[in-house]
């Protein structure tokens, strides 16, 4: 994936500005599902009571905390949650809750009913009615309830003094998409600050529930000290993300690119240097020259005890349910004289059964990888990156079909095959885009229009350190100009967060 990126750097400095088309897609709002105006303005001139129902409060509290924190910002401690049982006072409110609990949330349901699909709210959707007397949020679900709230936060301002008056709206709204994720790069305890902007900002922002951490060897590893990076993250910043995460209704899935990237650019890294045994190439020149990314070798019997107990430590440290192997573009497979002689699909398949034996079989989360090995080149006409041209595609018929494969790809192309053969092997699929936002729509628009419950949603991959991301997101100047693409993958992330929430009318 990255030599790809220097080499679209090269295609996009020789374009010149054509990339600017694309540069358009600016900040805003997600587009409800539903929405009408009604009569009458709701206005902030006295402090609301705010309602909860009690299964929400004991069930989800954090879907409330952020309209909490800004009524706090406008009447002080004068707003406290309070039960929501019974008759609704005729006094300005805000009612929150789970549409079962409270009459008037089901009185709102029912007179809603047609205006949703047939699945109702989902997990995530929600109804949100605004009159000059009060405002009401029903969902089916703690993370219905807070989308909701971000809904209505939006509406009231970014001036968390003097909320802007609400014209009475009816809002039902429900995302197209179950799985809205981004990918980053973890550097390390350096990233922090970035990641708890990401987290607890822009990904509630973009309405994304899905961050997949590249950690690598950037993790203070007690297990084995000896592959970790300096400045890694600790278990405790892991539990502190952790807890972000789940406050914003984000699932954390941390990442170990496996087998293969163990090497860039000139730069071995860790596991290899420490355990120089586990190299499948060990007599390949030591600057890595004249070589894409070293690998390990899927059959040395003490590979897996090692990395293995990598994956616990991260699991751990984030409680995570889900576990990215990575796989991607493994080039090096069946040199050494313990694999040599046996095909290539055959060791890859073994590596990732291996992974998946340990992860779902004995940790019992789910695992994620990417799916470029599976898809054989000859047959689907992708590259050499984004497809196999090295015999492990037949692995996908002998790999655990509960896997999740991420299926990268950043061209641009009138269709994405393999995002149907996934699902036509059995196979649940999360695409992936990357920089351009115009391949982003091509993309999705193709993964929408097979779709079957086997296809997830939309992956955002960053291919840059989250720093660099974040600041990009927050229109740092100097992000933004620290790469051509940088302003095509600012456009590029919004994109497929619209899309992934608003469906098709995002791509219209
Ligand atoms: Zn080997």
């Amino acid at each position: 994936m990255r030599r790809w990126m220097i080499g679209l750097l090269i295609v996009f400095t020789l374009a010149g500005n054509a990339s600017g088309l694309e540069q358009k897609g600016q900040k805003r709002a997600m587009k409800p599902t539903w929405a009408e105006q009604g009569a009458g303005v709701f206005r902030w001139e006295t402090a609301p009571k705010l309602l909860v129902t009690d299964g929400l409060r004991r069930s989800g509290a954090d879907a409330i905390a952020p309209l909490q924190e800004r009524l706090r910002a406008r009447y002080g401690e004068a707003v406290q949650p309070q039960s929501a049982a019974g008759r609704l006072p005729s006094q300005p409110l805000i009612l929150v809750g789970l549409t079962r609990e409270h009459a008037a949330l089901r009185r709102l349901a029912e007179r809603w009913k047609t205006k949703l699909s047939t699945e109702g709210m989902g997990e995530e959707g929600y109804l949100l009615e605004i009159t000059p007397q009060r405002i009401l949020i029903a969902a089916a679900k703690p993370a219905g309830a807070f989308y909701g709230v971000l809904r209505l936060l939006e509406r009231m301002g970014s001036d968390p003094k003097n909320p802007a008056d609400l014209p009475a709206a009816l809002i039902a709204d429900r995302p197209a998409m179950r799985w809205r994720g981004m990918h980053v790069m973890v550097n390390g305890r350096a990233s922090m600050p970035q990641l708890e902007r990401l987290l607890t900002r822009h990904m509630p922002e973009l309405r994304l529930n899905l961050l997949i951490l590249e950690i690598n060897y950037n993790f203070q590893y007690r297990s084995h000290p000896e592959v970790a990076n300096e400045g890694g993250l600790t278990a405790e910043d892991c539990r502190r993300l952790s807890e972000l995460a789940r406050r914003n209704f984000v699932r954390l899935a941390p990442m170990i690119n496996c087998l293969g990237h163990q090497s860039w650019a000139e730069t071995t890294f860790k596991l290899l240097t420490a355990y120089p045994e586990f190299d499948e190439t060990p007599d390949y020149p030591k600057d890595n020259k004249g070589i894409y990314c070293r690998s390990w070798c899927p059959s040395h019997p003490d590979i897996n005890r090692v990395v293995f107990a990598l994956f616990d430590e991260l699991i751990d440290a984030f409680q995570a349910d889900a576990f990215h192997v990575g796989m991607d573009e493994v080039f090096i497979l069946g040199k050494c004289p313990r694999c040599k002689g046996k095909p290539n699909a055959d060791l890859f398949a073994k590596a990732v059964n291996d992974y998946h034996a340990h992860l779902v079989g004995r940790r019992k989360v789910q695992m994620m990888m990417w799916g470029d090995r599976l898809i054989d080149s000859a047959v689907m006409k992708y590259g050499e990156w984004e497809a196999s041209a090295n015999e492990t595609a037949p692995a996908i018929d002998k790999i655990a079909k509960d896997i999740i494969i991420t299926d990268w790809h950043y061209e641009k192309m009138d269709d994405y095959p393999s995002v149907r053969y996934f699902q036509q092997k059995g196979l649940r699929v999360l695409p992936a885009g990357w920089n351009r936002a115009e391949n982003v729509r091509l993309l999705t628009g193709c993964a929408l229009k097979d779709a079957t419950p086997k296809m997830l949603g939309y992956l955002a991959t960053t291919w840059r350190g989250v720093e660099t991301v974040v600041s990009g997101l927050e229109g740092d100047e100097r992000a933004l100009a620290s790469g051509k693409d940088m302003p095509g993958l600012m456009d590029a992330i919004r994109v497929g967060a619209q899309i992934a929430w608003e469906g098709r009318q995002a791509l219209q």
